[in-house]
């Protein structure tokens, strides 16, 4: 058996082509300094690959920015507005990637989107009327020959025409059908420039072969590689799937002249299923998708040996592949030197995955692999009582039930309560948490963090900053206050941080998208709660004003999709376990004077599985009740709010009542509000904050702007359900923009609620 990858990381194991990039971006360095460090990060990489001793390496996965933006440039997919800027080849991609503001013009970038349910986000191709469909750029094929230079025949890797006309945004009259001729047109040219190259394998990726396709959809990709196919010049195809299973065209995907099909085993809950009722034909290579790319745990080497064994006893001719791009994961546990080896022995980062996959190759080609001393040591790693066990917590998530589910009294009764407990205006103003993270703030957090400050100090100085959000907000004149998050580097790492159960890695840096990375954190055992968490900062903020402050927590939902999770225990059963400990803050804010508390859950909608028939058994049914645990158990005046950043939300709309909070704020200036109306359709009952402002852009809104958009809200949502408040935290912006922002969002709620006598 072979080995083989889908792709690797680029943005550098310290992510020097993030730092190159912006500094290129900053005018800091040259064009060819840039490409100096992308190739030297390439080359690397390739070498890396070639001693791991892998068989099938990748050509092509190498990207400025996204993978998506560079098969659009490919196609010669551009939008006039880029073209017309007159820049240079790479500053017009660049353009493309994150707008253009200079002396040849002002432009808008292309969209972004998550990619399927990863955290990456890719750009979104735009189609107009006049786009040209048709093959424009060299980069696939330089890169497989740069590689052929350093001796090592590549697969290259490419979006196929698929998922790149699937993904495509189509702002004319014309849809995917329109562009049949061109595409297929040029992904044969394609072919055939990697057979004069001597290339033997192509890799197209389809992941949008794992979404829910209708008949159309098949016959669409059919028809496509039927005629792609037919033109292969003796290149072999791989046909490459992952994020799930192709329940809807496994079919079809054997019956097309491809010569490999990769399929992923990890996250294709049905991918086992298919072979076994169908077979798999023996004229092509089944690239097994075994070792998990997206998570950052140790295979089990007993688990994927059985499994590859079966497929080698139907007589498939099997290549052990990853189940999607290591572009998901880290690079290298090298770089973590401070993470004790109790931990990092069950990690495997990318390069550690290269390892893993030529051991299994080899136990696989070993008659007696059972006395292989890396077959033994993995099946040690995998018996040891693993640390981090808390019965206690075991027990409390065992002993749940519907009732721990339940808030009471039922919303309608609360609502009254709560009119009368807090005796708010009509419209209530308040903001979604976060006030400016200043550089004061970011470096006393910082100094902190490295002791080179005292615990006393820092907390003089952080009792300091809420005094001065405190008194803004008054002067501003809101209505419900918040004490400003600037303990909080970020929503998800300061609660990681205060939980046990959880541990923090040094570089393990994901990209996001373009120069952005994240670093999650890892959820390693048993979470539990040691000691209050916010109750020190919330309580000061409150014993500072009459106004209520709401406390502010992250929900669980959030926390688990932001972090890399167990694969021990199930996602459910974390997500429960950190449902009871933000449950218990929250009883010890309620406990302590604060009267409403927001659990945000910016990433409820992230882990949504990509076929709606997935939807609540494997997603839905746990994450919506995890965050009911949260706070079931608070009295019926104290009210809960929770915030999402996103507004797409019309097709889970009663999923999102259901979780039962009191306010849900949203993100809302953006989109053209027509979920609005979806709320009033579906008589949604928790009152609405629908952000009234963009925090993302710089701007500061106007009173008839804002008043505009209030009055929009006001003939969609009563009155007496309404919230007026910005659409998300405000710490990546200026102070000053901040204020003015929000007393112009103040002066338009006053204005409004005169002139309508509320
Ligand atoms: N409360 C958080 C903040 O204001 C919410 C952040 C978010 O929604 N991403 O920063
Ligand atoms: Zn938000």
């Amino acid at each position: 058996m072979k080995t083989s990858i889908i792709g690797y990381p680029r943005i550098g194991k310290l992510r020097e082509l993030k730092f190159a990039s912006e500094k290129y971006f900053r005018n800091e360095i040259a064009q060819s300094e840039l490409f100096d460090t992308a190739k030297k990060l390439r080359t690397e990489n390739l070498t890396e690959q070639k001693n791991s001793g892998l068989d099938f390496i990748p050509s092509n996965d190498f990207s400025f920015y996204d993978g998506m933006l560079d098969t659009a440039f490919l196609l010669n997919v551009v939008p006039d507005r880029y073209k017309n800027l007159g820049l240079s080849p790479l500053d017009e991609y660049f353009a493309a990637a994150r707008g253009y503001q200079g002396e040849k013009g002002d432009v808008k970038a292309l969209a972004m989107k998550k990619w399927f349910n990863t955290n990456y986000h890719y750009m979104v191709p735009e189609i107009d009327d006049n786009t040209v469909l048709k093959l424009s750029d060299n980069k696939p094929f330089e890169l497989f020959t740069e590689a052929l230079d350093n001796g090592v025949k590549t697969t290259p890797v490419i979006i196929g025409p698929y998922t790149f006309l699937e993904l495509a945004r189509y702002i004319g009259t014309k849809t995917k059908e329109n562009f049949f001729g061109n595409i297929t047109d040029a992904y044969i040219q394609i072919i055939g420039k990697f057979v004069t190259l001597g290339a033997e394998w192509l890799q197209l990726d389809e992941p949008c072969l794992v979404k829910d396709m209708s008949r159309e959809n098949i016959e669409f990709f059919n028809s496509l590689y039927t005629k792609i196919l037919e033109n292969k010049n003796g290149l072999k195809i791989r046909l490459q799937t992952y994020f799930g299973d192709v329940r809807d065209c496994y079919k079809e995907i054997c019956a097309l002249d491809f010569d490999g099909i990769g399929l992923d085993f990890i996250e294709g809950k049905k991918t086992h299923e298919l072979i076994e009722k169908n077979g798999f034909p023996c004229d092509k290579v089944l690239f097994a998708g075994v070792v998990n790319g997206k998570n950052i745990w140790r295979n089990n080497y007993e688990k994927t040996v059985e499994l590859l064994k079966n497929l080698q006893n139907k007589s498939i001719n099997t290549v052990i592949n990853t189940s999607c791009s290591l572009l998901h994961i880290p690079y290298t546990l090298k770089n973590e030197v401070k993470l004790s080896d109790t931990y990092k022995k069950h990690f495997s980062y990318a390069s550690e995955k290269l390892v893993e996959l030529n051991e299994i190759k080899k136990i696989i080609e070993t008659e007696d692999y059972c006395n292989l001393p890396e077959y033994t040591a993995n099946i040690k790693l995998f018996s040891e009582e693993r640390s981090g066990c808390n019965t206690n917590v075991k027990e409390k998530v065992n002993a749940l039930s519907e009732k721990d589910f339940t808030r009471l009294p039922v919303f309608s009764e609360r609502e009254k309560i709560q009119k009368e407990e807090f005796k708010l205006p009509l419209l209530p103003t308040t903001t979604i948490g976060s006030f400016p993270q200043t550089s004061d703030v970011r470096q006393t957090r910082a100094s902190y963090k490295k002791a080179n400050i005292s615990e006393t100090d820092y907390e003089k100085f952080m009792k300091s900053k809420i005094a001065e959000c405190i008194e803004l907000q008054e002067n501003i004149g809101l209505d419900v206050l918040v004490h400003g998050e600037f303990e909080r580097n970020d929503m998800v790492e300061y609660f990681g941080e205060c939980l046990d159960g959880y541990i923090f890695t040094e570089k393990a840096w994901v990209q996001s998208y373009g120069t952005r990375c994240v670093k999650p954190p890892v959820v390693w055992g048993d979470i539990s709660r040691a000691k209050p968490m916010t109750v020190k900062w919330s309580t000061y903020a409150q014993s500072l004003t009459e106004k209520p402050v709401k406390g502010m927590l992250t929900g669980p939902v959030t926390i688990l999709n932001w972090s890399f999770p167990r694969e021990d225990i199930s996602l459910k059963e974390s997500a429960y376990q950190i449902a009871l400990a933000i449950r218990e803050e929250v009883l010890d804010l309620e406990a302590s004077g604060i009267k409403i508390i927001q659990i945000d859950e910016a990433a409820l909608r992230e882990k949504l599985p990509l076929r709606k028939c997935d939807w609540n058994k494997e997603y839905l049914d746990w994450a919506i009740k995890a965050f009911r645990l949260v706070h079931s158990g608070v009295k019926s005046e104290t009210q809960i709010h929770t915030h999402m950043c996103y507004s797409e939300f019309a097709d889970i709309i009663e999923d999102i009542d259901n979780m039962d909070a009191d306010v849900i704020t949203f993100e809302a200036s953006r989109s053209d509000l027509t979920l609005l109306d979806v709320l009033k359709a579906k008589k949604f009952r928790t009152e609405v904050g629908p952000g009234v402002y963009d925090i993302h852009s710089p701007r500061i809104p106007t009173v008839e702007e804002i008043k505009s958009a209030i009055n929009k809200m006001l003939s969609k949502v009563s009155y007496n359900k309404l919230w007026i408040n910005p659409d998300c935290g405000l710490k990546t912006r200026g102070n000053e923009e901040t204020v003015q922002s929000l007393k112009n969002l103040v002066k338009a709620t006053k204005e409004i609620r005169e002139e309508n006598n509320l």
